[in-house]
């Protein structure tokens, strides 16, 4: 074996996130292979990071913990053992015109909010949109696809401004896709039947409760860089993959931002895909590639952490706001998600979620000001007045959502096979990394066979993996997975 840089390692991991992480781990619990991992930013965790200000611990979104896949729920659970997870019940709801709806949506409880002349508009107008279906062509964009479903009054009060607010694209420009991915199987006529429980499907528990570490995903990442650190790997922070260049041996010298470098014989990224085949120097990206990857796009995403007294404290775990009047798109309460994150016991913590691109005007807003401005969105909804926030944190994540728009697919493809074709031994794995609209379970899939593929020599195709296939926020979805129940602490 290769020294490098005085450490012995075949495999260079690119990001310290769930992807890289899991790649790490595994490699390193499993074959005993350890590695090289380097992150761009100074913490562990990626978009699943835990942010600590002065105590008061927050996710960039809170983060969900279910999976259907078992491998990655045991991974959860030998990586973390079972007394630090929680077991959450999921409350979440549409706050619009001051009045609070389900979600997932549930029919009867939308109409009743609705009042009965704007119902009776609702169900007339899914009806008209029965017979007067839009055309196959625009049901390929999440508008067509969601009022081919809802109807085209429900799709304007409960999916439109809240959707345009997190692509800021309109939602025509979106492809089906993603409606397909988050709103399985549903229709209005089937939530009808489910909610008078006509046909009886079951309503998952998954979507009712959810695993939670006790301080937040932060604290599963950690312990696993741990775990990983003192299996004999190496996790280098401020370290981002600035060059990737092909050696007539086949293997990959990267170097990074800080000075370093590794000859890689196999590498594991997680970087965005895009930016990735940017930064390869050797063999030179051909136009056309280069093109592709401008073409993906990401959408980026910043929170406001606000204090504030636990008086306004809300069940949900979490509310969208589709108010059209506010920026704001989610709030976050992390009480709700878990108490061992708040250091004070009369006071809870929101997230305030915005959905922006890089350097736009509230991107570019300095926290104080950011801070401000979230305060007063919670008092124009009539949630919190501003004067009553006690102090604020503010956290800018960028490429927090890779794009689905018309021109992804094509260059996904376009990319996906020159780094095949050119690099059979790097593996672009998770979110950004295979510009996947990805929960974690995914990104560690994919991680996982990337390991097996390296230490095997097997040929696992990392683009078929599903791990979402039947579940999502579907109210019909069946979770099929046998899984075993681990002992959860309730709260
Ligand atoms: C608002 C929001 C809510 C979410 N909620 C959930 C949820 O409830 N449940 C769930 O399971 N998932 C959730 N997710 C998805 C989850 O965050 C991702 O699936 C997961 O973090 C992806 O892991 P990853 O390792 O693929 O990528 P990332 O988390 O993006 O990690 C990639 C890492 O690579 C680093 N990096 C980037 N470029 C370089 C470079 N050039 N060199 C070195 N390092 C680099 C980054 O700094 C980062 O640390 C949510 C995501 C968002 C945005």
């Amino acid at each position: 074996m290769t020294t490098l840089n005085s450490f012995d390692t075949k495999v260079t991991v690119i990001g310290a996130g769930p992807g890289g992480l899991t790649a790490a781990y595994w490699l390193n619990t499993r074959y005993g292979i350890t590695s090289s991992v380097h992150e761009a930013s100074n913490v562990v965790g990626g978009i699943s990071q835990t942010v600590n200000r002065e105590g008061w611990r927050f996710d960039i979104g809170g983060h969900r913990f279910f999976t259907k896949v078992s491998i990655v729920e045991e991974l959860w659970h030998e990586i973390l053992p079972a007394d630090e997870f929680l077991l959450r019940p999921r409350l979440s709801r549409i706050y619009y015109k001051s009045k609070f709806f389900d979600y997932p949506l549930k029919p009867l409880n939308a109409l009743l909010g609705l009042g009965f002349f704007e119902s009776i508009a609702c169900v007339f107008s899914y009806l008209t949109t029965r017979v007067f279906k839009p055309s196959k062509e625009s049901q390929l964009n999440f508008e067509g696809w969601v009022a081919a479903r809802f109807g085209w009054r429900l799709y304007r009060t409960f999916f439109k401004t809240y959707t345009e607010k997190v692509w800021g694209i309109p939602a025509s420009s979106i492809q089906a896709d993603w409606a397909a991915q988050r709103i399985k199987n549903l229709n209005l006529v089937r939530a009808i039947i489910n909610a008078f429980g006509i046909k009886r499907t079951k309503i998952t528990s998954l979507i009712e409760e959810f695993e939670y570490p006790k301080f937040g995903p932060g604290q599963m990442w950690e312990t696993c860089a741990e775990k990983i650190n003192s299996a004999g790997s190496r996790i280098t922070f401020n370290s981002a993959a600035q060059e990737i260049a092909l050696q007539s041996n086949g293997e990959m010298a990267v170097t990074f931002s800080d000075g370093s470098s590794q000859t890689a014989q196999f590498l594991i990224s997680t970087m965005p895909i895009n930016t990735l085949v940017k930064i390869i120097s050797n063999p030179k990206p051909p136009q056309e590639i280069v093109d592709a990857a401008n073409l993906l796009k990401h959408r980026d995403f910043l929170t406001v952490a606000l204090v504030v007294p636990l008086q306004y404290s809300f069940p949900d775990n979490w509310i969208y706001i589709h108010s059209p009047e506010v920026r704001l798109g989610r709030i976050q309460n992390f009480i709700s998600w878990s108490p061992f994150m708040i250091p004070e016991p009369d006071k809870t913590c929101f997230g305030l979620e915005y959905f922006v691109n890089e350097n736009d005007d509230l991107w570019s807003m300095t926290n104080a000001d950011l801070i401000a401005f979230a305060a007063k969105e919670l008092e124009i909804l009539g949630l919190v007045p501003a004067l009553e926030v006690v102090k604020g944190y503010v956290v800018r994540v960028p490429k927090a959502y890779p794009v689905y728009d018309q021109d992804y697919a094509l260059s996904l493809d376009v990319l996906r096979s020159w780094l095949a074709a050119e690099f059979p031994n790097l593996y672009p794995v998770g979110r950004n990394g295979m510009h996947r609209y990805n929960n974690q379970d995914h990104s560690m899939m994919t991680a996982i066979l990337a390991a097996e593929n390296i230490a095997t020599g097997s040929n696992h195709d990392l683009w078929k993996v599903n791990v979402e296939e039947e579940y999502h926020e579907s109210a019909s979805g069946e979770k099929g997975t046998g899984r075993s129940a681990p002992h959860f602490i309730r709260v």
